[in-house]
């Protein structure tokens, strides 16, 4: 990319600002300065902060003296231009500033941080009236000594206490002076490889030195190692072999290693190496499609041809994964890239190891577990496919990436086709921070900026989804059958309020799951048990006068984790030990209320003493491959029973499950949100999809007090179209999308009355503009969560009016109130599109 020549240059800050901000470009940096590269400039009196390059310009902004960019970091882009039009969608769209979609998008280790450091002042004498006390003098010369020092180099120095006070002191004093550095935290990985110079590369020529060495044996030995482990002379391409590797498989010490060096025989190089592991196995041929598949195929490429954006409507196990496999093969092949977008929790070895098996090296993971310089070299990778000069794809870099919702950020340039799977998810929306975007919506905008198709595939699509299919804005190809006709699971209710009542329940199991279950032990076969909630039992409660321990920071009952003996907050993560007697009344009677995910296991347990149980959730799945490792514990038949959370319902297969039971699909259907039954029924149906393989129909059975609920009937029948006929219907009545758009408004303070005052007066005035379009203020189910109260309003749109316009005037209303004072403290977050 050629530097543009100008005097300006437009920067984002990473700061939850407004616009961008305007530098003049100093001679030094003249003709150097990229869009797209970080720069450093003074933000505010002292601060210092990397920022982006947004523009390049030789408009003088009236009425200020612009400040100088104090350092250029990057030569070549970090991001190429093509994404900036991306992240002004997310800015309009989403109502947020630039810099948080910096934030956003970048990983840490591309953001810089600015670090006090102290520096040694060479000009210091020390003066008669203000000599040194000894510990003074200690500091300083640890400090002489290095010439600089972190604060945090500085806390693990010498003087462990006091340090910061003796520092002051030496400031006081001249000796030394502090300056703001910023720091990247990303460094690249290096090891020591071992390298043999280009003259000896030759059979003679090594025989020649082998026989020198004689007289060395343990010098001898170790050359002769190294050839070996490099196979230098025998292929093209060496093995690298690093230093550790050779003195380790030798035992030999590096002293000897060291004596060839000097002898030039061997030399030591510091070697950049890759975190990530590359993929070494085979690569497969891509399976045959069905007709039915093919036919499926053949539907969206043609849907392609006039729609930006498909609804592959396919049933559990309908093959969906391969023909989006066939695409991307296609795509990859053309030179342009893809992204694959998977929920959160369905990026597992499954698929992993599914696309690499297909796509080997091109293809690269992205998502949350990955630590920051993981990010960094992905990102690079994914930048540089795109600004190669040599032609496309060279081998190390990723043209196709998998991953989360915040792949949609990597720095793409030629996009060929996005998938999004699982499209319904709401893992796919971001929450808190800002920039709150729904990473389907955002691939959408995505794939039109880059002129690239985006399908969205699902067994059960989002009812806004399947309105744009249905309506002709998306196209739909749709699979109504399983792979080989795997019959769909036979889907039964049980009546747990009535098995109650005649006492026939056997813990959590009525009478028909416990015999289901009993008969799968039997014949070998494997159970997942759904339950919506994890921990023990969601409260705990006193016998004698009914006190349940409550969050202090939020307005919640706190589940009692028995394995720890602990009651935890599942909205903050505070965490007290069980009280063992009741705060109030002092009776040890405290019962345990409901169940979680940690008291099936336990119960079945009883119940079952032979089976092998296991449990799936937040808890049991913290660690980075935790999930992973359970699911292999699983596939492998090491485990009989999964109990598990909303993690078991992630498109995962399985060859051995028979039966699959929601404990309480009550707790599903009753939630106070309008996606309640839209929700129920895709987690029913997609729990119901884990079970019934090859040459067995599976069997799913639903725990419910209300049998004949319509969402349970169209579970049952399998019949998405009717859930999505009832539901669709209640939009419209109720004015709700995809007929409306909703904003949401969330208002957080620490004083209860000072955050009702201020919701009234934000509501008052936004009715005056909106009338009865504002909902609110209300309090949400939990209305106090880390000491802080929240209140929300929504503001419902008709899809005919201009949705920027009306962002505005909610935003100059909201600043308004915000000028007041008295109403400064209050936190106002701004949630578009919310689910
Ligand atoms: P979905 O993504 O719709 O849930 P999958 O693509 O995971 O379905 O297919 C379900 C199972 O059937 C997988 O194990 C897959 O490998 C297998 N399968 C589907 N289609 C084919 C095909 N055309 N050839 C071979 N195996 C297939
Ligand atoms: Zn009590
Ligand atoms: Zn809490």
């Amino acid at each position: 990319m050629i530097p543009t020549n100008g005097q300006y240059a437009d920067v984002i800050v990473p700061l939850p600002v407004a616009g961008c901000f305007t530098y003049n470009v100093p001679d030094e940096l003249n003709g150097q300065v990229v869009q797209g590269a970080r720069v450093i400039v003074q933000f505010g009196m002292k601060k210092f902060y990397s920022a982006l390059v947004h523009e390049i310009h030789n408009r003088k902004p009236e009425g200020y003296n612009t400040k100088p960019i104090e350092h250029l970091i990057d030569a070549k882009p970090i991001i190429p231009v093509t994404c900036f039009p991306f992240w002004e969608w997310i800015t309009g769209y989403y109502h947020c500033t630039l810099g948080e979609v910096l934030k956003a998008a970048l990983p840490s280790g591309l953001k810089l941080e600015s670090e006090t450091r102290i520096n040694y002042n060479s000009d210091y004498t020390e003066q008669s009236d203000q000599k040194l006390t000894p510990r003074e003098q200690l500091l300083f010369d640890v400090i002489r000594e290095k010439h600089s020092l972190s604060i945090s180099e500085l806390n693990n120095s010498v003087l462990k206490k006091n340090s910061i006070a003796i520092l002051k002191e030496l400031l006081g004093k001249g000796a030394v002076s502090i300056e703001e550095e910023m720091k990247e935290s990303y460094r690249l990985k290096t090891e020591s490889v071992i390298e043999l110079p280009e003259r000896l590369q030759n059979e003679k020529f090594i025989h020649q030195t082998l026989d020198l060495l004689k007289k060395t044996p343990l010098q001898q030995k170790l050359l002769e190692s190294y050839l070996g482990l490099s196979e230098i002379l025998n292929q093209k391409v060496a093995n690298v072999v690093t230093k550790k590797e050779l003195l380790l498989s030798t035992g030999i010490s590096a002293a000897v290693l060291n004596g060839l060096v000097k002898k030039n025989i061997l030399s030591v190089v510091n070697q950049k190496v890759d975190r990530l592991a590359t993929y070494k196995g085979e690569i497969n041929e891509v399976s045959e499609l069905s007709p039915a598949q093919s036919d499926a195929l053949n539907q969206i490429k043609l849907s392609f041809e006039s729609k930006s954006v498909t609804l592959l409507h396919g049933v559990t196990s309908s093959g969906k994964t391969e023909i989006y496999i066939k695409l991307i093969k296609e795509c990859l092949e053309e030179g342009k890239q893809v992204l694959y977008l998977l929920p959160e929790i369905g990026l597992t070895t499954q698929i992993i190891n599914r696309l690499t098996r297909v796509f080997g090296d091109k293809a690269g993971i992205y998502h949350s577990k990955f630590n920051d310089s993981e990010r960094v070299e992905i990102w690079n990778k994914v930048l540089s496919f795109g600004s190669s000069d040599l032609g496309k794809s060279p081998e190390s870099d990723y043209q196709l990436i998998v991953g989360t919702r915040s792949a949609l950020f990597l720095p793409f340039q030629d996009l060929g086709l996005i998938v999004v799977d699982e499209e319904h998810d709401n893992s796919y929306k971001q929450y808190d921070p800002s920039p709150r975007y729904h990473a389907r919506d955002a691939a959408i905008i995505l794939g039109h900026l880059q002129h690239a198709p985006v399908l969205l595939g699902t067994a059960t699509p989002a009812v806004e989804t399947y309105y744009n299919a249905t309506s002709g804005k998306f196209g739909l190809a749709t699979l109504s059958e399983r792979h080989q006709n795997i019959e769909m699971p036979e889907i039964v209710t049980a009546d747990f309020k009535d098995a109650y009542r005649r006492k026939q329940m056997n813990s959590h199991l009525t009478p028909l799951l416990f015999n289901e279950i009993t008969g799968a032990l039997e014949r070998k076969e494997q159970v997942i048990l759904f339950q919506n909630r994890r921990g023990f039992s969601p409260f705990i409660e006193c016998k004698m006068c009914g006190w349940v321990p409550k969050c202090n920071h939020c307005d919640v009952s706190l589940t009692y984790h028995k394995h720890n003996n602990s009651l935890i907050c599942h909205y903050c993560g505070y965490s007290t030990n069980h009280p063992g007697t009741c705060n109030t009344c002092g009776s040890k009677e405290l019962t345990n209320k409901g169940f979680g995910t940690e008291k099936v296991e336990e119960d079945l347990q009883v119940i079952f003493p032979d089976a092998k149980i296991d449990r799936m959730d937040l808890d049991t799945t913290r660690s980075k491959r935790g999930f992973e490792k359970i699911i292999h514990r699983f596939e492998q038949g090491e485990i009989d029973i999964l109990i598990g959370t909303q993690m078991v319902t992630k498109g995962l297969d399985f060859e051995n499950v028979s039966i699959v039971g929601i404990l309480n699909a009550d707790n599903l259907l009753n939630q106070p949100d309008f996606r309640a039954y839209e929700r129920s029924y895709q987690l029913m149906a997609q729990v119901g999809g884990r079970s019934g393989r090859k040459n067995k129909r599976g069997k799913v059975i639903i725990q419910t007090s209300e049998p004949t609920h319509p969402i349970i009937i169209n579970v049952i029948n399998n019949d998405y179209e009717a859930m999505y006929r009832g539901q669709i219907a209640e939009r419209k009545h109720f004015k709700y999308p995809p007929f409306y758009r909703m904003i949401g408004i969330t208002l957080k303070h620490r004083e209860k009355t000072e955050l009702d005052r201020i919701a009234q007066e934000l509501s008052a005035n936004l009715r005056e503009r909106f009338g009865a379009r504002i909902l609110g203020p209300e309090y949400p189910v939990i209305s106090r969560i880390k000491m802080l109260y929240i209140k929300q309003l929504w503001i419902k749109i008709e899809r005919e009016i201009s949705v920027v316009h009306a962002k505005r005037q909610m935003q100059e209303i909201i600043d308004q109130v915000k000028m007041h004072s008295g109403n400064k403290t209050i936190q106002i977050g701004i949630d578009v599109d919310p689910i």
